[in-house]
């Protein structure tokens, strides 16, 4: 969940921001030759399975293929069939459903996009305007899940941002009073408040926000891909696209027997991945994130700390740290740091000894109580991060034919289920609703190649470092 300013000094610095990547220029017909590694989701979240699907075992020709089978490719699986029951609609998943961001992440429920979070903005009516679509979204999400049973952990209590210096305390008054101005339903928490909502006294403040909360990310991937199999999609798991021919219609490549998909349109629904597809090579960069859970903690213990509101929290770092409280009473906590690999790497090569530790110092920082408490699991995920930190949906091509819903910069389960609305309206003809909205195709800055975006990469994970901690 690493994300805002993030990136976007040094790249920009490198590269300066260049033509935008949406457009024909991109969109051309290719062969991907990149080899595609898909590491295993270690996550403690994955150990909610279900049932796995076939994988694709003869060619197919179909209206829709959605590639991915993140949030992004199931909510859109769900919008698409619901709106659109006629249709022939496929999801390929390179590994299983979830395997990506979608089943690694931290579990928060926010609204905005990372761009407007918490942030002075001088565009009042863009900052009112995504507040109240990401606020729906997050409603009609919890509609959804209430239809199909809940059963995946959602809370919807709203959450807190923390501040972590003192310094900021200005900035977020400043911020609050702003937001509830423009009718935002903000509330400024102050250090006792804060303590009193989550137990600690490792912040100069917090900002109440009673539109978001947290869910089993697992969960949720499972109970929608439940929900969209009862609609009709037909989900391929083990199924990579390799490679995209584009035209009228779309020639898809899938696994390793080589199956042919042709299909009048598809949604790139692949987020950190999707350069590997030879889509946004440019402007997606994969940067990797991780999290960690301890076991199930003693009521006596949790009542030592002291969470009693028990809401979710993200603090005010650039590299922040997130925290959930899971309803078995385990702690999820993630960020803090991130990697980059060369040539948008997408195998991970750290460390996670090394980050388990960064992330048990932070907890036993927070809350002292749990400095000997341990993980019962630490794994990494990967975040589809830009250069100017904004998320971007439309379609593109020479025959408008290829969707795609991604660069959420680590702040994505709220918007995946917007960018599969607004894509099945575009499909719909009503593109008109969302051409005003700051990331209907939005361009998708340039950031230079290797080995300027590693240097510019690591620079900037460096930079907001020593910010952090200075
Ligand atoms: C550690 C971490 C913590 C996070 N915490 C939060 C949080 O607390 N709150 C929040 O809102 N967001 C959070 N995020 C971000 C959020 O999880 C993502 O923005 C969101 O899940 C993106 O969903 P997606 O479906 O677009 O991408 P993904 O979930 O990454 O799905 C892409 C899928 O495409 C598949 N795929 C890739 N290439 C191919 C191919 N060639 N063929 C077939 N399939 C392919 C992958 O296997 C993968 O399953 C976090 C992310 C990470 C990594």
């Amino acid at each position: 969940m690493n994300r805002r300013k993030f990136l976007k000094t040094s790249l920009y610095s490198l590269g300066g921001v260049a033509a935008a990547t949406v457009g024909s220029t991109v969109f051309t017909p290719l062969v991907c030759r990149e080899t595609m590694c898909f590491d295993p989701n270690t996550s403690f979240w994955a150990l909610a399975h279900s049932p796995e699907t076939p994988s694709l075992s003869e060619n197919v020709r179909v209206d829709m293929a959605i590639i991915g089978g993140g949030l992004t490719g199931l909510f859109a699986a769900y919008h698409f069939a619901g709106r659109f029951p006629q249709m022939k609609i496929i999801l390929l998943e390179a590994r299983q459903v979830g395997h990506g961001a979608s089943g690694t992440n931290g579990g928060m429920i926010l609204p905005q996009t990372p761009n407007e979070s918490f942030e002075i903005s001088d565009d009042e009516d863009t900052h009112k305007y995504v507040y109240e679509i990401t606020t729906r979204a997050i409603r009609e999400l919890q509609a959804l899940v209430m239809a199909e049973g809940n059963g995946c952990d959602l809370i919807l209590d709203g959450f807190l941002h923390t501040v972590r210096k003192e310094e900021d305390l200005d900035y977020y008054e400043e911020y609050v009073e702003k937001a509830n101005r423009l009718g935002l339903p903000l509330e400024f928490l102050t250090d006792k408040e804060t303590a009193d909502e989550i137990g600690t006294n490792a912040y100069y403040a917090s900002v109440y926000d009673p539109n978001g909360g947290q869910v089993h990310p697992m969960k949720l991937i499972h109970l929608l891909k439940r929900a969209v199999l009862k609609k009709g999609v037909t989900i391929f798991e083990n199924s990579p696209v390799f490679s995209i021919e584009e035209g009228k219609t779309v020639h898809l490549t899938v696994g390793k027997q080589q199956y042919q998909v042709k299909a009048d349109n598809i949604i790139l629904a692949t987020d950190a991945y999707t350069s590997k597809l030879g889509y946004f090579k440019n402007g997606i960069i994969p940067i990797h994130s991780q999290c960690a859970i301890t076991k199930p903690i003693s009521k006596e213990k949790l009542s030592q700390a002291g969470w009693k509101s028990r809401l979710p929290y993200f603090d005010s770092w650039n590299k922040l740290f997130h925290l959930i409280l899971t309803p078995d009473n385990r702690i999820c906590i993630g960020g803090g740091d991130a990697e980059y690999f060369f040539n948008n790497g997408i195998h991970y090569h750290g460390d996670l000894n090394r980050v388990a530790g960064l992330l048990a110092k932070e907890l036993a920082r927070i809350y002292p109580v749990f400095s000997d408490i341990g993980f019962e699991s630490v794994w990494n995920g990967m975040l589809g991060m830009t250069a100017d930190g904004e998320p971007s949906v439309g379609v593109a091509g020479r025959h408008q034919n290829i969707y795609y819903a991604l660069a959420y910069n680590g702040q994505g389960i709220a918007m995946t289920y917007l960018f599969g609305k607004i894509m099945a309206d575009i499909f719909k003809g009503k593109k008109s609703i969302w051409e005003n909205s700051p990331f209907y195709c939005h361009p998708i800055p340039f950031v230079p190649p290797e080995p300027l975006r590693w240097i510019g990469a690591n620079f900037a994970l460096s930079y907001y470092r020593y910010l952090d901690q200075k």
